[in-house]
């Protein structure tokens, strides 16, 4: 179905039950979406101590890697390691996480990733504030001639969506919303045409 549909890529989670409370799926659920994916996957880590995976991350076929400030010591090194093999790098913010915090390392992102819900579940409502996030990330972005695209993650749906997109969003990431709606395809159609 996303095959077909006209989402852009495939937003995979990853969760290792300590950065969040939660589990998901690990390297063979990755290698086997990868074998029938004809979109980038763009992935998520919500894990602790992500440098120890990076390699792996890039051999099972991820085409984005996104790693959380809150989860990284030396993010700087975290990012080059990860455009070093070969995937785009992104940077994700907790909701408490102040954006202005990217300063230094914002040049070397392809992607910004405001989370508008406590990382960990699906299903959660949209953190309000994200929108201010959003407009806060598009200026950083524009002021360091960054070329990074801003993501939100977490409660978006087709009022939220339209929000974010008036806000300067450029990637809409919907879990429960699509699937849980009658109509999957059609409904990312929809989400698609947020202008
Ligand atoms: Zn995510």
């Amino acid at each position: 179905m996303i095959n077909d549909s006209e989402a852009d890529w495939f937003h995979i989670d990853v969760m290792d039950g300590v950065f969040v409370p939660n589990i998901s799926f690990g390297f063979p659920v990755i290698e086997a979406i990868k074998r029938h994916a004809k979109k980038p996957l763009d992935v998520h880590l919500m894990i602790q101590d992500p440098d120890k995976y990076i390699q792996d991350f890039a051999r099972v076929g991820a085409d984005i890697l996104t790693v959380h400030y809150e989860a990284c010591t030396h993010l700087h090194r975290t990012i080059q390691f990860i455009k070093e093999s070969g995937m785009k790098a992104g940077v994700a913010l907790n909701p408490h996480t102040p954006v202005d915090i990217l300063q230094d390392i914002v040049r070397e992102l392809d992607l910004v990733l405001v989370m508008s819900v406590n990382p960990g579940f699906g299903g959660q409502k949209f953190i309000r504030n994200a929108l201010l996030k959003v407009e806060q990330a598009k200026n950083l972005i524009h002021r360091n001639g960054s070329q990074a695209l801003v993501e939100v993650d977490g409660g978006v749906n087709l009022q939220t969506g339209s929000e974010l997109v008036k806000v300067g969003a450029d990637v809409l990431v919907a879990g429960s919303f699509v699937f849980n709606s009658n109509d999957p395809a059609n409904t990312i159609r929809e989400l698609k045409e947020l202008k």
